[in-house]
């Protein structure tokens, strides 16, 4: 059975490294089978994932508000530029 990790950003791509540092379980054909993901926290199973809950969390966080950061600097570049 395979494991499902933390994604918050759930994309359809597969990602190379697991958000918990596993890396390459999904290597050759049957990795999206191998592969499996969750946003929310009750559907993960991978140990290490879970191990690393608050700090996965934590991470996110900090990514979403310099996302929203990144957003607010590139409003007032634009602001300067016109
Ligand atoms: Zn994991």
């Amino acid at each position: 059975m395979s494991v499902v990790h933390f994604d918050p950003y759930h994309s359809d791509e597969v990602p190379e490294k697991a958000m918990c540092g596993t890396v390459g379980i999904w290597e050759g054909s049957t990795m999206h089978n191998e592969f499996s993901s969750a946003t929310c926290w009750d559907l993960v199973t991978c140990k290490r994932c879970l191990k690393q809950r608050n700090k996965l969390t934590k991470a996110v966080k900090l990514i979403e508000a310099d996302i929203i950061k990144g957003m607010g600097e590139f409003v007032e570049f634009c602001k300067d530029e016109l």
